[in-house]
């Protein structure tokens, strides 16, 4: 993938200012670091191997020129530290957020495709380590180049030779940093796919944990976390041995540096070539040439880390929506409910088959449809073309005779109300979930909706009434309580148009008395479209269409269809004789 440059360097902009600063700011503090072993060297060859009459005055200058350098240097690396954090963190919330609402504007057929658990490491992990990236990575160049070139520097005019004799090992340091790096890279990388795994194991189970329970399969899942749990540890440990393989490594050259420092240092003493306060600020400089070198290793890793991560972003962020609002929307005063279904064909994205082609189907202004037919055959899919939640392949579905395509999609989205058989409650109160359907809903127009949804007694009967926290997904609720809840929702949001597909399908006969009875009243004076697989319950429906894989192949009244004793007699003579 071509890699954005422009993009990934715009997210400075907002910080400019300050990241400048910050900059700024590093590379006082590694001149500073610098000058101190300087300093030292003065004290040490030149006041006190000098006039010693005025060495202690000058002593105490030194003294306090140091203290000040001190103080200003841990003041800045405390501001570095700070302030360049802060820059990173702020730039990754940036582009957090940006994330996000970009993942809100992606179309159904992408959650079709993607994993929950791998989009959450995305907006999460990946996006830390880009912070990191952003404010360590500049942060570092300066901090580690200043050092490097200001102590090689130093270090050259101090003494040539020995400047070489180390300049020897560098070569050596930086490839053990490249070919240990290498290692590391890939061990840190199968450390992240092992974190996945156990991240999608866990997501797993407890997201099932009704259905583990019910089968008693605890140790089976125990089982499966521990293999998980045990491929962690080993990549782990396998990077714990690069690691400590690689700072010895280090290390021992470090100390070899160091040692021949100082037999090279001795012998041009006693050759008369180098004084002794050359030969400790020699040493004093070393390791600033050193370090950097080091942490090379650290920086590649990093770097890399930050920019897979920036190229994980861009690849969602890269993604257009398939269904999009058009930019001049018609606008539509007063919304009728004429649906038009216009020689439709469409097809998912990952079938090669259409779910049906050239379909046609017009419902009136305010009409009560029924749409049955066998399991598979396109119900569901053929009620999410009217909210566009998929776009069609060919054809066009039109409302109130303008293709909804022209609409704006918030308009579109507002006039519809969808009540299926999956309820998916949000965690919180009874009260935000009502709303849920008109954020901006008076608390009197919750209680009015969850009246019309028979839902307000029940309600009553909890503990803290519309406050009472329902759980994750509600949980602490029932089939029938949630299903309640969400026809509430409906009944704020108060649409023209209302699909409900298989509502009380995951019923018992008892709730679903109740809530067949709220969600006749909710289709008052709305266009309905109702799926049941139970035929019994649309019985009295003004038009009943029947759906099978050759598209729709009959529609009429219940008695009419009856009586032409096609598709839709043997669905319901099916239903009869399974029920006696
Ligand atoms: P019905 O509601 O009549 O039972 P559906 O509309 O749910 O049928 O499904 C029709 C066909 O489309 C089925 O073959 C199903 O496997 C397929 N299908 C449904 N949803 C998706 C999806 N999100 N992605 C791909 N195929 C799907
Ligand atoms: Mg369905």
């Amino acid at each position: 993938m071509h890699f954005p440059i422009k993009r990934f360097f715009s997210y400075y902009r907002p910080y400019l200012p300050l990241f400048v600063t910050v900059l700024i700011t590093a590379f006082i503090v590694s001149g500073i670091t610098l000058v101190l072993p300087l300093l030292v060297r003065y004290i040490t060859k030149d006041v006190l191997e000098g006039d010693l009459s005025v060495a202690l005055h000058k002593v105490y200058w030194i003294g306090g020129i140091m203290l000040a350098l001190v103080v200003i240097q841990n003041l800045g690396t405390y501001f570095v530290d700070y302030k360049g954090h802060e820059v990173g963190a702020r730039m990754e919330s940036d582009i957090r957020s940006e994330l996000f609402q970009h993942l809100q504007k992606l179309s159904f057929s992408f959650y079709d495709k993607e994993k929950t658990g791998q989009l959450m490491s995305r907006v999460t992990n990946d996006l830390f380590l880009l912070a990191e990236l952003y404010h360590h990575g500049p942060e570092d160049y300066v901090k580690y180049f200043v050092r490097f070139v200001g102590a090689f520097v130093i270090l050259f005019f101090i003494n040539v030779p020995l400047t070489l004799a180390v300049f020897l090992f560098l070569p050596v340091i930086g490839f053990l940093s490249l070919y240990f790096n290498k290692k590391e890279n890939e061990a840190l990388r199968r450390n992240k796919e092992r974190i996945a795994d156990i991240n999608a194991q866990l997501e797993d189970t407890l997201s099932g944990i009704r259905v583990v329970k019910t089968f008693a399969n605890e140790q089976v899942e125990i089982h499966k976390f521990n293999r998980e749990n045990l491929r962690f540890l080993e990549s782990r440990r396998n990077t714990y041995k690069v690691e400590a393989t690689f700072y010895n490594s280090i290390q021992i050259l470090i100390q070899l540096i160091t040692i021949t420092v100082v037999v090279f240092g001795s012998a041009s003493i006693v050759n008369q070539t180098l004084d002794l306060a050359d030969l400790i600020t020699f040493l004093l400089y070393v390791g600033y040439m050193v370090e950097p070198i080091q942490r090379l290793t650290h920086m590649s890793t990093q770097f890399q880390e930050g920019i897979t991560g920036f190229q994980r972003f861009m690849e969602i962020m890269n993604l257009k929506p398939d269904v999009e609002s058009q930019k001049d929307a018609v606008k539509l005063s007063e919304v009728e409910g004429e649906i038009l279904i216009n020689k439709v064909s469409f097809r998912y994205e990952s079938h090669l088959a259409p779910v049906f082609s050239n379909l046609s189907l017009h419902i009136k202004p305010g009409e009560y449809v029924a749409l049955v037919g066998p399991s598979g055959a396109g119900k569901t899919t053929l009620c999410s073309l009217i909210p566009r939640f998929y776009d069609v392949t060919e054809g066009k579905v039109q409302l109130d005779g303008v293709d909804i395509r022209k609409l704006d999609l918030n308009d579109l989205r507002n006039e519809i109300g969808v009540v299926q058989q999956d309820v998916y409650l949000f965690a919180g109160t009874v009260m935000e979930n009502v709303r849920y359907g008109n954020s901006e809903a008076t608390d009197e127009e919750v209680v009015a909706a969850a009246k019309q949804a028979n839902a307000h007694d029940f309600i009553m009967d909890l503990p803290n009434g519309y406050h009472s926290d329902i759980g994750q997904r509600g949980v602490k609720l029932s089939g029938g309580q949630k299903q309640r809840l969400s026809i509430a929702r409906v009944f704020l949001k108060n649409p023209s148009i209302l699909i409900l597909d298989e509502a009380t399908s995951a019923l018992d006969n008892e709730s679903e008395g109740v809530i067949k009875e709220s969600l006749e009243s909710l289709a008052k004076g709305r266009t309905t479209i109702v799926i049941a697989h139970r035929l019994s319950t649309i019985r009295n429906a003004e038009r009943i269409i029947v759906l099978t894989n050759e598209g729709i192949v009959e529609e009429g009244t219940h008695d009419a269809l009856l009586s032409r004793n096609g598709a839709y007699a043997q669905l319901y003579n099916k239903q009869f004789e399974l029920q006696y």
